[in-house]
């Protein structure tokens, strides 16, 4: 049976066709899942009752279901969904904003892959490798599952791709979901709002500029120079920074949004003021963002959290060089919204019930 979120428009009207439906009836059940967050048929009320029948019969609309739904005090909540197609996968709504019963800002994190072969030596996501990506229907079902979380007064306003997976590993599929996501009768999220995370594989960086897209790019950065970055992110040994700025540069003229780069601290590793003034060199000139996100703790891993003055040592140098930085605050740690975490947990529950 196809997954009717893969090809949303194609799948429904071929559907439509083979049933005799009129179209306007497709533009109806688009509207109940992207804008009334319907969670089945049945809601569908403006379809007439035999047709909810027949399409929840024929039609499924959900392919993953919910293995666990945590929530932590910060309002951020986060979902560890079971593939039909086999893997677990984890995506989070964050609240932002002072109050976060106020509308601010919602953002919706997702994954792109089952697990990740970029192997970043910190990342609870890697540990495993990747065991596959996903389809274009099972990321847009994040968005969608995401959306019934909010409540009636909260609208989605960012996307993310910093779940589990390297996107543009992925990158067709993630296209074609986030084609959905900046959809005016999609979730209707403008292309400035949506940020695609990546380790950096040039070819595919240069392919989102051919292709003209507006979404914000951010580059996990980690080092300011090859032979720290190697340690940290081992792919970085057949890509090296200078072919990843090259092409970020180029994507930046492209696009004209403005870059990121992320810059995991870790203690001892990647956070000395001389890494921060490397660091300051090398994005300085590129109207960048530096994005700075301490280290959230992996069970099993070494690494370390820099204390508050190591963080605040690093921030100096970099705004003293008049370089933009943002620390990401830490969100939803009790509920392990670290990327991969709540998998991770999930499995070893699963193999000590099995042992
Ligand atoms: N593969 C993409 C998306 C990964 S997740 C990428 O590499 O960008 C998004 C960000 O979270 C990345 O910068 C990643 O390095 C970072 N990250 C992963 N695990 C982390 C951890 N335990 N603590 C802090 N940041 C982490």
């Amino acid at each position: 049976m196809p997954h009717l979120l893969n090809n949303f428009d194609r799948t429904l009207a071929n559907w439509a066709d083979a049933n005799g439906l009129p179209g306007y009836r497709c533009r109806q059940v688009r509207k109940w899942l992207f804008e009334k967050r319907a969670s089945d048929w049945q809601e569908m009320s403006d379809l007439p009752k035999a047709l909810r029948e027949k399409l929840a019969a024929e039609l499924p609309i959900w392919s993953s279901t919910i293995a666990k739904h945590t929530t932590a005090d910060d309002g951020t909540e986060k979902l560890l969904l079971t593939l039909a197609g086999g893997g677990q996968v984890e995506c989070v709504l964050l609240r932002d904003g002072r109050d976060r019963r106020e509308a601010g800002r919602r953002t919706f994190c997702v994954s792109s892959q089952v697990g990740c072969g970029m192997g970043c030596v910190f990342c609870a996501s890697g540990l495993d490798g990747v065991e596959r990506n996903l389809t274009a229907g099972e990321i847009l079902e994040q968005f969608l599952l995401l959306q019934r979380l909010l409540r009636p007064d909260e609208r989605l306003s960012h996307i993310v791709m910093m779940g589990m997976g390297e996107p543009l590993a992925n990158v067709e599929n993630v296209l074609t979901a986030l084609g959905e996501a900046s959809r005016e009768d999609g979730l209707g999220v403008s292309a400035r709002r949506i940020t695609i995370s990546t380790v950096g594989l040039p070819p595919a960086i240069r392919r989102l500029a051919e292709l003209d897209c507006r979404y914000r790019l951010a580059i996990s950065l980690h080092a300011p120079n090859d032979e720290l970055r190697t340690e940290i992110v081992p792919t970085n040994k057949k890509v090296g920074v200078h072919a990843i700025l090259d092409a970020a540069d180029d994507y930046y003229a492209q696009s004209r949004r403005r870059l990121t780069f992320e810059y995991v601290l870790l203690a001892g590793l990647n956070d000395q003021p001389h890494h921060a003034k490397q660091l300051a060199r090398l994005v300085g000139d590129r109207h960048a963002l530096v994005n700075v996100i301490p280290y959230n703790p992996v069970a099993g891993l070494p690494y370390e959290t820099p204390s508050a003055a190591a963080q605040q040592a690093f921030r100096k140098v970099l705004t003293d060089a008049g370089v933009p930085i943002r620390f990401r605050h830490r969100k939803g740690d009790k509920i392990n919204a670290a990327c991969g975490q709540l998998r991770r947990n999930a499995a070893k529950v699963v193999s000590l019930e099995t042992n």
